[in-house]
């Protein structure tokens, strides 16, 4: 089917064709009615009159037509500069209601940024239905493409791994399943492909990739949910210079081929120790006043951070990512579990004006090495065996130097579109107070799936 939207009209001058779309206004002028016909790519103007057949009269806002008439230029003085489709206007010879509609709770034809946040994500389809929540989500789409189509020329392979896996006793707090099969057992929603990723390193799936979505019971912030998309990323037989090379050329090339400016290319470097003398700050922005107003990107690498950071017991856990291999420096230190307040990791991070946009290491491929962190972390044998038991067998099958990388879709998509919200750049974000959007969860279930769950449930939640 060749359909016509919107932002195809312009270069069919006195055809005619058939349109479908939602009525975004209407404006009556006597004999003549205009209306502004919507679809995912715009407006285009329809001019109704009384030859014009159909329910012209009773079309309201957001009701869903068929339009069918002749495109005719419009003249000179007249033309919409504003939107794609200014340069024409239909003029309606048939109108065909396909379905009416309910007056929306809110103005969709205006910024709703300023709406009720319960309200929006109540009805987050007729929210996405405005402007600018259609282009963010487009332009998230165009993100996410352009990352897969510079991976794919490069030979990774697009690969996926489980959802429901374990819970590790790292990290952030865990989303957790019940197991009908084993009751009293549970499985956890990933935090990060991290140990699968690697897994597929020893497996010699060489280059790998996912657009995967990572879950963490976190507080929720501004630019943080309990669920995130990554741009999942791990190569084997690679060194730290490959992955921030590679990382630098694909952000160049997708966002430059969007029509977006870099501030600085190579990307700027600091050290964990220069960037927080230099700004108090490992997420800091480049931008100046000017930059800020053009849109402008500044993308910065910082590396050479600390391995570990103290608890509040006064033991020592990581400060990024416990899978890390440490700076060759500082190996016999993590062996030797001495001066760990000094160790510093392979650890990465691309900072883009002010946000974490992604980060990564090196990994300790070497069983021995994985083993002295977390005895660092103050594991016993049995604690770590239960923990990471699974990686130091797979690394002692002859695992390959491997390094990776993940680069967070909404804190990269809020920065391409300039949100400060990360509900402004997902489709269906959760209220900051945890309820999904429309569907309302977390919901109770019923006694007989409890039943079959094996769950008790103290409902008051102590
Ligand atoms: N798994 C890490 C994260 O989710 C990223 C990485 O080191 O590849 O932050």
């Amino acid at each position: 089917m060749n359909r016509i939207t919107t932002n195809k009209v312009a270069q069919l001058v006195d055809q005619e064709i058939e349109i479908n779309g939602w009525i975004h206004t209407r404006r009556d002028h006597g004999k003549i009615t205009f209306f502004d016909l919507r679809d995912r790519w715009g407006l285009l103007q329809v001019v109704a009159s009384d030859d014009t057949q159909g329910r012209v009269k009773d079309l309201r806002p957001e009701w869903v037509v068929k339009i069918k008439g002749k495109i005719v230029a419009r003249p000179e003085k007249l033309i919409n500069h504003n939107i794609p489709s200014g340069t024409v206007e239909l003029q309606a010879i048939e109108v065909e209601v396909l379905n009416e509609a309910k007056t929306p709770p809110f103005e969709i034809d205006k910024d709703t940024s300023g709406v009720e946040e319960e309200v929006r994500l109540k009805y987050r389809y007729l929210d996405l239905r405005s402007e600018r929540l259609t282009r963010n989500i487009t332009l998230r789409s165009q993100f996410v493409q352009k990352a897969r189509q510079f991976l794919f020329e490069r030979n990774f392979s697009e690969i996926e791994t489980p959802l429901l896996t374990k819970s590790t006793a790292e990290g952030s707090r865990d989303f957790v399943v019940p197991s009908r099969l084993q009751p009293g057992k549970f499985y956890a929603l990933p935090q990060s492909p991290q140990q699968y990723k690697q897994l597929l390193m020893v497996a010699g799936l060489d280059r790998y990739f996912q657009i995967a979505r990572a879950v963490r019971d976190e507080d929720l912030r501004a630019d943080r949910g309990f669920e995130h998309t990554q741009i999942d990323i791990e190569m084997s037989f690679v060194k730290q210079e490959d992955i921030l090379a590679l990382i630098e050329a694909m952000m160049i090339s997708v966002v430059e081929s969007m029509g977006y400016t870099i501030k600085e290319k190579p990307f700027p470097r600091f050290t964990y120790a220069q960037a927080m003398e230099k700004f108090g700050d490992d997420k800091f922005d480049l931008r100046s006043e000017e930059d800020k107003k053009n849109g402008v990107l500044a993308y910065a690498w910082v590396i050479d951070f600390p391995f570990f950071e103290k608890t509040d017991d006064g033991g020592w856990t990581f400060t990024h990512n416990p899978f890390s291999q440490p700076l060759p420096a500082f190996l016999d230190d993590l062996k030797a579990g001495r001066n760990v307040e000094n160790i510093l990791t392979s650890q990465y991070d691309l900072i883009c004006n002010g946000y974490e946009a992604g980060g990564g290491s090196i990994r300790a491929h070497d069983p021995e090495v994985l083993k002295s962190t977390y005895k660092v972390m103050g594991y016993n044998e049995q604690e770590i065996e239960d923990s990471v038991g699974h990686m130091l067998e797979a690394f002692s099958y002859g695992a390959p130097p491997h390094g990776g990388i993940a680069l967070g879709v909404e804190r990269n998509v809020m920065n391409l579109t300039g949100e400060s919200y990360l509900r402004e750049v997902q489709a269906f974000p959760m209220t900051s107070s945890g309820r999904t959007a429309i569907m309302d969860a977390p919901g109770e279930l019923s006694t007989k799936l409890l039943k079959e769950l094996g769950i008790n449930t103290n409902k008051k939640g102590k």
